[in-house]
């Protein structure tokens, strides 16, 4: 049995030339599949009965469960998206207040092995690696529950997407060209993995990169992401201007602000001088707590940063934190019991044993 989620328009062909059908056919199931975001073969109804039931001997539209959903006062959805292995993830869809723009957080893996000191996605640990075809399940999985089509994804949610890169690469290409989402609309967000940010400029990516660079200087990024001993930001300068030279695009600066530890005004200037010769925008983040370690900023800290930054030229956002009373903001994302009331015991039982394995 085969899933459709994730074939391309040639897989379906195949399919279509083994049951004796016209690539008119393979057209139609793909459109189903992506744009009219069917979750099974019989809604899509204008295929022949008959042809449906071969169909249907061969294929099914998707092996993936909701295991859980949790709806915010401001819109935001958060999905617990349960794989056909028991595997979680979550998956967030935000709407901003313009309603044709529906924006999907995916997740890239189930855990992380960066563990930045500040995630909740960290303290899990690395579990596994999603497939194309789980990353882009979590878009439909959004598509078949609202009847609404995502306009942009972001690979904002669990797991470090440069560590997995063949797999959200095949997923970016299939966002392109089955969901017609242009590549200006996708946007890939890392810890920083040089490796990953070279290959995407050798591949003139037109997608955007954001990068967590979270500190002005080595010592402080050290002490809040690990990863800083591996890739430090010298490094990844460099890395970001040969991104920004071969792809013509600018990178988005992804900064938190953690009351205390690099929310000062010497620390807006010191970054202000780091991003001098980045061709950049940033998006400040403030801190969303997961656990006693540390604090948001102040509504003053983070404007204050905003403005000092702001004298530097570049152009400078705060990101609106979506969905906190659901916890599905950034670095909140856990995909486990205890998070926000989610469930686990409603995933399958492998799953919820690989979860309860990694946590204790
Ligand atoms: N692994 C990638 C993408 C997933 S995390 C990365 O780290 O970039 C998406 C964003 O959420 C990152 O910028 C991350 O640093 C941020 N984030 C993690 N924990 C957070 C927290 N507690 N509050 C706010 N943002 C957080
Ligand atoms: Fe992994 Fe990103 Fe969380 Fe760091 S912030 S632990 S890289 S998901």
């Amino acid at each position: 049995m085969q899933t459709l989620t994730g074939l391309t328009l040639q897989d379906i062909e195949e399919i279509t030339d083994t049951l004796g059908a016209s690539k008119f056919r393979a057209r139609q199931i793909h459109n189903w599949v992506y744009l009219k975001s069917a979750s099974n073969i019989d809604q899509m109804t204008d295929l022949s009965a008959a042809f449906r039931e071969e169909l249907k001997q061969v294929a099914q539209v998707t092996d993936v469960k909701i295991a859980q959903k949790q709806e915010s006062t401001d819109g935001t959805i958060k999905y617990l998206v349960e794989f056909a292995d028991g595997g979680c993830v979550e998956t967030v869809l935000m709407r901003f207040d313009n309603r044709a723009n529906l924006t999907a957080c995916v997740s890239s893996q189930i855990g992380c092995a960066v563990g930045c000191s500040f995630c909740a996605t960290g303290k899990q640990g690395f579990v596994r690696n999603l497939t194309y075809k789980e990353i882009i399940e979590q878009v439909l999985v959004i598509q078949r529950d609202t009847g609404l089509k995502v306009t942009n994804v972001v690979f904002m949610g669990q797991g470090e997407p440069l560590l997995n890169l063949d797999n959200v690469l095949r997923a970016m290409e299939i966002f392109s060209q089955s969901f017609r989402i242009g590549a200006r609309r996708l946007t890939v967000s890392t810890a920083g993995i040089i490796g990953g940010i070279n290959e995407l400029a050798a591949r003139k990516m037109q997608s955007t990169l954001a990068v967590s660079l979270h500190a002005p200087n080595h010592a402080v990024r050290a002490q809040i992401m690990e990863i800083e001993n591996k890739y430090n930001m010298a490094d990844l300068k460099s890395a970001l201007q040969n991104y920004t030279g071969q792809t013509g695009r600018r990178v988005t600066i992804e900064y938190l602000l953690i009351k205390g530890i690099n929310d000062s005004t010497d620390a807006a200037l010191e970054l202000a001088h780091y991003i001098k010769d980045i061709k950049c925008n940033v998006n400040l983040i403030p801190y969303n707590s997961v656990d006693d370690r540390y604090e948001k900023p102040s509504g003053n800290a983070v404007m204050r940063f905003k403005s000092v930054l702001e004298q530097s030229g570049k152009k400078v956002t705060v990101r609106l934190e979506r969905g906190a009373d659901i916890d599905a903001a950034c670095g909140q994302l856990r995909g486990r019991a205890g998070a926000a009331g989610v469930d686990t015991r409603q995933c399958g039982e492998q799953g919820s044993t690989i979860l309860r394995g990694r946590l204790g």
